[in-house]
């Protein structure tokens, strides 16, 4: 039988990106295929469940009040075989957090997914190396399945040059709206604001489609 473990499901509000402040249900997968620097998200505990025990486990909650089931993690396209038993389960409007590494397994379940929010890593924050040959292949998958996605680049003072210009290339080429989230440790950003500044005027003079969102779940300190 598939099953998936899942760290928390719980129902709260969307603290980034351009769909911030709407309630989603989310649904945190245990585990990961990368290992930035700057995660702070516990997912390695957690519960087994099928794709049956989750739908119940949804019924749970007021779903006619919330916006979406958020996708999160970890990285849920690790368990790509329970997905695609337990996404066409769902009549609820799929968003997909994905650290967008993994093109192969979007390809197979994005006709359920709604909107795709993914992240652009960058080594000088993240240490992970650079990934933009695979971040450019998800984004490919995404477009070709004409799937809404926009991508988040979470950045500190050590952005390079070269980060800025690979980034603003793939959202040029395939029309991706981009959102710059300073590094925040804890409730606590960690660049300055004349840094942030600067770093939006890098982005906005080479890709106007840029906007600066930061963790607002973490000023009203919620989870
Ligand atoms: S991709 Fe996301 S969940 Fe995975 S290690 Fe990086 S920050 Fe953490």
């Amino acid at each position: 039988m598939k099953t998936a473990k899942i760290n928390e499901i719980f129902d709260s509000i969307q603290g980034e990106g351009p769909y911030i402040g709407y309630r989603q249900i989310f649904i945190r997968f245990c585990g990961c295929n990368m290992d930035c620097a700057y995660c702070d998200t516990d997912f390695k505990t957690g519960a087994d469940y099928t794709p049956e025990q989750l739908v119940k486990k949804l019924d749970t909650f007021d779903l006619n009040a919330i916006h979406s089931i958020s996708l999160t993690g970890g990285e849920p396209l690790i368990h790509l075989e329970f997905l695609k038993d337990f996404l066409p389960l769902v009549d609820k409007k799929i968003y997909l957090e994905t650290n967008g590494t993994m093109p192969h397994a979007l390809k197979e379940i994005s006709g359920y997914t709604d909107i795709i929010a993914m992240d652009l890593k960058i080594d000088s924050a993240a240490k992970i190396g650079d990934l933009f040959s695979k971040h450019e292949e998800f984004i490919k998958t995404a477009k070709e399945t004409n799937k809404e996605i926009f991508a988040k680049i979470v950045f500190d003072e050590k952005i390079r040059e070269f980060e800025i210009n690979e980034c603003t290339r793939l959202a040029k080429k395939y029309n991706l709206p981009l959102i710059l989230q300073p590094r925040m440790e804890g409730n606590r950003i960690t660049v300055s604001t004349d840094f942030i500044e600067h770093t939006v005027k890098a982005f906005t003079s080479r890709y106007p489609d840029t906007r600066l969102i930061g963790q607002v779940h973490k000023f009203f300190d919620i989870r």
